[in-house]
């Protein structure tokens, strides 16, 4: 992630957005920080108790309580427009899925990306129930159709 971020000469990390609280989704941010120094200006990310359960997670609490900021929990409708870009976020509902390990899947914070009249849709670890439902509601909002991405 270093070499990608110096490769487009970016000077901070706008918004990390951090879906859910798996370590393999959340810890290089340690690095990206601690051993790299990549300013981050704001962190958005998922509601969920697991987020002081393991040793990483908790690493990354106290890596925000240094930086100046627990990171903002997102919430399904709302839009944001960093970097002209337009996000629109899809999961999780409020207080669902905000549980233990074995809810921390479908807490992923899912969302719609508009850049450069390109759309992509990030769903973090979704499980398949919450994907069918996340797919209705995009048919209903977006004249799109959800293909899977290429293997
Ligand atoms: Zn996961």
């Amino acid at each position: 992630m270093d070499e990608a971020l110096r490769s487009v000469k970016a000077k901070r990390i706008d918004v990390a957005i951090l879906s859910h609280p798996h370590d393999d989704h959340v810890e290089n941010l340690i690095a990206l920080v601690e051993e790299y120094h990549w300013p981050i200006e704001r962190v958005l990310l998922s509601d969920s108790a697991w987020w002081f359960g393991t040793a990483t997670n908790r690493r990354i609490r106290e890596l925000f309580a240094r930086e100046g900021g627990a990171g903002r929990v997102g919430r399904p409708g709302e839009r944001f427009d960093w970097g002209g870009g337009e996000w629109l976020i899809l999961n999780p509902p409020r207080g669902e899925f905000a549980g233990g390990a074995s809810e921390a899947a479908n807490v992923s914070i899912v969302y719609l990306l508009s850049f450069n009249g390109v759309r992509a849709l990030f769903t973090g670890d979704v499980e398949a129930t919450v994907g069918r439902r996340i797919a209705a509601e995009l048919k209903a909002i977006a004249d799109i159709s959800v293909a899977r991405r290429p293997e």
